[in-house]
């Protein structure tokens, strides 16, 4: 067979098709024939897509980098290959392997203030710029562009670092980061979501020069990504023109707010007479995106990995009372590399890092959420994709909780239908907001009456009075 005829499977067929791809981009930035490219699909997600040139038959890299292939490894098996060796590695079932837990917040002028939590993960990039560990920093920027707001931007300096702070609940893929890094010789560090992170390893492992360049893979944890129709909806309800987002700004702290309710600042039609600028802090309705799981990408659902298991360091909030009420924003960070260790005890000696060594149980207390939802609810999700005759990839089920308890399994399927409404619905309502609230209202309806039935008997004890009369009469109509 000659190498141009063109390959049957590849991620088109084997991801894309099947829904699962979350468009990282490391196919398209590792594709010899250039086949791939990543582009936005018609619900605002970031897919791989075939170019016209051809597919060479004999390549299967695009699926042994990819997360979500059929044939992609588990985070064990990718974890114990990169950290199994490393001395004074210990390894949770939650987390994957730690060295060292710390838990604070970067000291240094600005980091804090204009950080998604304690401003650690923009502190550990400028440190190692630096102290001359790397060269480049692969890092998410808010940009103007037509079709976004934001990208993977390559950054040299501590003020592009610095520019580059905060969380980016946008899709961001990294096709071209990894073609300057095939490219142009130096170190790189760059900073992932989990899947991602796999993405990379398994780049790493199949390409000997990304190996000898990715000096560090810096993870956020995470609990679902968002399309692009998240930023709009946003920018929708804070009265903004949705169609014309210009620019969004997510993790806007407030002294009078705690952490978690954080803010997201969107300006639409910027510079024209109908510029717009709003900030809409979670609790004002942003934070129902998250529990209804609005725009998050279906490969999310199949996803056990929330640690960012492959990441060197992985970063997260301190959703711990005590720290979650501070306004300013605290961090837990899990270490898995001495260096990365030796930075942070150097940081702390000098003052730089206001932080202390904590146990693992602290990370893992930190997102009881984040953990159901890997951990527990997936297995129910796995098996109503059996049922409805969707892929699931491979995943790891002796990670995950023994079982779904009965009233949760309710929970998760109407989930799964906000998940997929949410997407088509706001292409049908044109990205009009009441449009769009009015075609959800009766499967968001399905998730609240689910969740409160759930909480009612599993946590009595949260549910105020007058709410329990609610829900009596609720499961009596
Ligand atoms: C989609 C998403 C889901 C998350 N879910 C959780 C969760 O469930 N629990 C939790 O504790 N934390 C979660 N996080 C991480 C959290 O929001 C903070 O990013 C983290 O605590 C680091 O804060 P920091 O102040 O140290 O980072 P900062 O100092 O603000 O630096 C953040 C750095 O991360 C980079 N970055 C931001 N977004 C992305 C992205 N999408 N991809 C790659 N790089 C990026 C920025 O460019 C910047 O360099 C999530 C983040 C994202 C983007």
């Amino acid at each position: 067979m000659s190498d141009k005829t063109p390959s049957r499977a590849n991620v088109c067929t084997e991801v894309v098709a099947h829904d699962l791809c979350i468009g990282c981009g490391l196919c398209a930035g590792v594709c010899p024939n250039e086949h791939l490219r990543v582009a936005f699909n018609a619900f605002g997600e970031y897919v791989a897509f075939e170019n016209p040139n051809e597919c060479a038959a004999s390549c299967d890299l695009c699926l042994r980098v990819c997360p979500f292939s059929p044939t992609s490894k588990d985070e064990d098996v990718l974890g114990k290959k990169c950290f199994e060796d490393v001395p004074g590695m210990s390894h949770a079932s939650e987390t994957g392997y730690y060295l060292r837990t710390v838990l604070g917040y970067s000291a240094a002028d600005g980091h804090r203030a204009n950080g998604a939590s304690g401003g650690l993960l923009t502190w550990t990039l400028e440190t190692l710029l630096a102290r001359g560990l790397v060269d480049r920093v692969a890092c998410v920027s808010p940009v103007r562009e037509a079709d976004r707001a934001m990208k993977f931007t390559m950054c040299s300096t501590a003020e592009e670092v610095r520019a580059a702070s905060r969380s980016a609940y946008y899709p961001v893929e990294i096709s071209e980061m990894i073609r300057t890094m095939l490219s142009r010789p130096g170190r790189y560090v760059i900073t992932v979501l989990p899947c991602f992170a796999k993405a990379i390893r398994q780049a790493m492992e199949a390409v000997p020069r990304l190996r000898e360049r990715v000096a560090f893979v810096l993870g956020l944890a995470c609990g679902g990504g968002k399309s692009k129709f998240y930023a709009e909806y946003i920018c929708a309800m804070g009265g903004g023109d949705a169609h014309r987002l210009d620019r969004v700004t997510f993790r806007i702290k407030d002294p009078e707010r705690p952490a978690s309710d954080h803010g997201t600042r969107c300006v639409s039609a910027a510079g024209t007479p109908e510029e717009h600028a709003c900030t809409v802090f979670g609790s004002e309705g942003p934070s129902l995106a998250w529990t209804h799981l609005y725009f998050t990408p279906i490969a999310c659902s199949f996803c056990d990995d929330g640690f960012a298991e492959l990441a060197d360091g992985t970063f997260m909030d301190a959703w711990r009372p005590g720290f979650m009420e501070d306004p300013g924003g605290h961090s837990i960070v899990i270490l898995r590399n001495q260096t990365l260790s030796d930075l942070f005890r150097d940081g702390m000696a000098s003052g730089a890092l206001a932080m202390r060594d904590v146990d693992i149980a602290e990370a893992i207390a930190s997102q009881p959420s984040m953990l159901h939802f890997k951990r527990t609810l997936i297995r129910e999700r796995i098996r109503l994709a059996a049922e409805m005759g969707q892929r699931v990839p491979p995943k790891r089920p002796h990670r995950f909780a023994p079982r779904v308890r009965h009233l949760e399994k309710a929970v998760v399927r109407a989930r799964w239908d906000t998940c997929r409404q949410s997407r088509k619905q706001w292409v049908e309502a044109d990205k009009d907001l009441a449009r769009f609230r009015r075609a959800m209202a009766p499967c968001a309806a399905r998730v609240e009456r689910a969740m409160q039935i759930s909480k009612a008997v599993y946590q009595p004890q949260a549910i105020p009075g007058a709410l329990w009369r609610r829900l009596r009469n609720l499961v009596k109509r």
